[in-house]
């Protein structure tokens, strides 16, 4: 549970009694939305929680929750495909039937049954239409808490019968204080943060990764050198394509802001380089490009072929400058 979720916490569990049957918690991913429903159902299901619900962590509910085996609990995410080793793209029809089994049985304990569906876009049509009955009669003392980064992508039917929460991105300020408490060096965390949008969660992965930002660095210093060999041997791997794409469209972003204001958003530690670039680049050009990724984000995740993609960004890129 992350300290700038804990005002809405206190404000959801204030009375429990008079919760809602079903809340979707929306944001952006990275922001401890999925944190935020687990410490929400472990407190409603401890049997010595305190006056704000906050759970004991001692009794035998609590140790039941933190070992995964609480029998009136259920987390349903995608299931990971044992030929893969990956997760599967959606949930399925058969585990929101055993959801819907589940919230038909009596509680064990207390009476709370609860359940956490994350991230909710994943049911798939027949899995979020299996859940609609359980969404509108709902028994008793459950709480089903669906989680989601698009709720837009979520069915209206689903989304009409949940209690809509938006969870926030924390000020600049506590994610930043909360990255260096997290060992994160104080040199990096702004340029992470920005790279992540603001959400502290997806900056700290972003900071684990260590494959990804070997990458990124390459790929920042070809981008400021205009070292065309460097850059189509990055566009050779067909890894990294979508943060390939991420990066160049922030770094076009900043040249272009730079050119018409003077000012730039994402690589504000790269200044000078932009600056120089800026000087050199043909407007007309870096739009033209711009207008391309856009249109190209659209197949990011089925490319027929990732190198010619990336090849031929850099081929433009490097077109823009005289
Ligand atoms: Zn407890």
């Amino acid at each position: 549970m992350h300290p700038w979720n804990q005002a809405l916490r206190q404000r959801l569990m204030r009375t429990p009694e008079h919760l809602p049957h079903a809340i979707l918690l929306s944001g952006p991913p990275g922001i401890g939305k999925q944190a935020l429903a687990l410490d929400m159902a472990q407190g409603l299901l401890c049997t010595a929680s305190d006056a704000q619900g906050v759970a004991c962590g001692h009794c035998q509910g609590c140790h039941w929750f933190t070992q995964t085996t609480h029998p009136d609990f259920r987390l349903i995410e995608p299931e990971v495909d044992e030929e893969t080793g990956k997760q599967r793209p959606e949930i399925r029809i058969e585990q929101v039937r055993d959801l819907v089994d589940f919230f038909a049985l009596t509680a064990h304990q207390r009476g709370w049954r609860i359940a956490v569906i994350a991230p909710a876009e994943r049911l798939n049509m027949a899995a979020a239409n299996g859940l609609l009955k359980t969404l509108e009669e709902p028994p008793p003392r459950s709480l089903l808490i669906l989680i989601s980064h698009h709720p837009r992508r979520l069915p209206a039917t689903v989304r009409s019968r949940c209690q809509q929460v938006a969870v926030s991105i924390p000020s600049r300020s506590e994610a930043l204080d909360w990255l260096v408490a997290h060992a994160v060096p104080i040199a990096q965390v702004a340029a992470l943060l920005d790279e992540a949008g603001g959400a502290p969660l997806a900056a700290l992965a972003l900071y684990g990764d260590t494959a990804r930002s070997e990458r990124r660095s390459r790929c920042l210093v070809a981008l400021a050198g205009l070292r065309p060999e460097a850059l189509l041997d990055l566009a050779a791997g067909k890894d990294f394509l979508v943060e390939t794409h991420g990066w160049l469209r922030r770094w076009l972003h900043d040249l272009i802001s730079q050119i018409l204001t003077g000012q730039c958003h994402f690589f504000s530690s790269q200044r000078a380089d932009l600056e120089r670039l800026a000087a050199r680049a043909d407007l007309a050009r870096l739009l033209a490009l711009q207008a391309r990724l856009d249109s190209d984000a659209r197949i990011l995740t089925h490319p027929l072929n990732a190198p010619l993609l990336m090849e031929g960004w850099f081929i433009d890129y490097v077109d823009c400058f005289s």
